[in-house]
């Protein structure tokens, strides 16, 4: 093996949910089924593609403007990128640079292990416990940063901010990043811990709430200074990231707070009846605060259930890892995606 090739031989690529071409019931990547705001359709369709001639504006500013007139904070505590996972690859090159290993769970985001192993950063699994919950006391030892979803991928469980804040207090000197792909399901937002602890940073996406997977915008908050910080690595980086197409959509999708609150409460209400039908059908569920479930059943193997789904057109994930090696995540549908599921379900388990 040549001296070039080392590092990415050792890296296992993120393998992500299949994008398949026919039509399927797709529970599989944790999109939204509903669409985006009707907002970001007329802003398409108005959309003036002579701008497309010219660069798009390297600093973001009318999203950033827009998210920060929704949380209450100034435009330079916003830093936006393609999607979030661009946004945590970012911070983990800025911030995660230190000899120490960085920490997070040994079932979480693949993205996380992935990240650390192509930029060589050193990394250190903490192990959730049998609850599948975080153990905080185990962020509570020296490491060059800390890293969690919450709520958890793919657990779904949702931790109360007097852990992060615990967690955050603990780990003055390093930045801790909270991965809120999934909070606005869950409960309150760890962004209102912004001013107190000057190493966190709430990473954010419109890939799930706001139903716009396909356009790529994710974002972080938190103090300017750090904020400053991700930006000087951006702009060092690749400084015309978002495409104008997101930039003027993203505006559009933030202001139409009606129909994102609205489809929260439609999803969590399904999420919630549907919890109540895989308990009736035998399956255990962890309690998620996600929009997706992970659930498992005592008497019947998940590949082969993960693969008959499939058969018949349901697609969910299945990853067969350690510890989970039962489990499949199911994301919430419309209520009929999700009666389809059940249907197919019933007849699989004999009820
Ligand atoms: N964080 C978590 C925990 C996720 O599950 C995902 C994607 N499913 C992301 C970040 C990335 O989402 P996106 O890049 O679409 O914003």
């Amino acid at each position: 093996m040549r001296e070039f090739e080392k590092n990415i031989r050792k890296v296992e690529p993120y393998v992500p949910g299949e994008q398949p071409r026919n039509k399927v019931i797709k529970l599989n990547t944790n999109e939204n089924p509903y669409p985006p705001s009707k907002r970001v359709t007329k802003a398409l369709e108005e959309m003036d593609t002579d701008r497309l001639r010219l660069y798009p504006d390297p600093a973001c500013q009318a999203l950033r403007d827009a998210l920060a007139d929704f949380y209450h904070v100034n435009h330079d505590q916003v830093f936006v990128g393609v999607g979030s996972d661009d946004v945590l690859s970012m911070c983990f090159l800025t911030f995660f640079n230190s000899q120490k290993p960085i920490l997070f769970p040994d079932i979480t985001y693949s993205f996380y292990k992935v990240w650390a192993e192509l930029y060589r950063i050193p990394y250190e699994c903490q192990r959730l416990g049998e609850d599948f919950r975080i153990v905080k006391e185990d962020y509570y030892k020296e490491n060059g940063g800390v890293i969690f979803p919450n709520p958890n991928a793919p657990t779904g469980l949702y931790e109360e901010l007097d852990l992060v804040e615990d967690i955050l207090r603990k780990n003055q000197d390093v930045i801790v990043i909270v991965d809120e792909a999934y909070v606005d399901f869950a409960g309150r937002s760890a962004m209102e811990l912004i001013d107190q602890y000057e190493n966190l940073i709430v990473v954010q996406t419109f890939s799930k709430a706001r139903s716009m997977a396909g356009m790529r915008i994710g974002y972080a908050i938190s103090n300017p200074r750090l904020i400053q910080y991700l930006n000087d690595a951006k702009y060092s980086f690749n400084s015309y990231t978002m495409n104008q197409a997101a930039l003027v959509c993203g505006v559009e999708a933030v202001k139409d707070r009606e129909y994102f609150e609205e489809g929260l409460h439609k999803i969590i209400n399904t999420r919630e009846w549907a919890k109540e039908r895989f308990q009736e059908l035998g399956f255990r569920c962890l309690d998620s605060s996600a929009n997706f479930i992970f659930a498992m059943h005592p008497k019947y193997d998940a590949r082969k259930l993960f693969e008959a789904l499939k058969e018949n057109g349901i697609y969910v994930r299945y990853w067969g890892s350690e510890r989970i090696e039962q489990y499949l995540r199911i994301t919430i549908g419309t209520r009929e995606e999700m009666e389809a599921l059940f249907e197919f379900l019933e007849e699989y388990v004999g009820k």
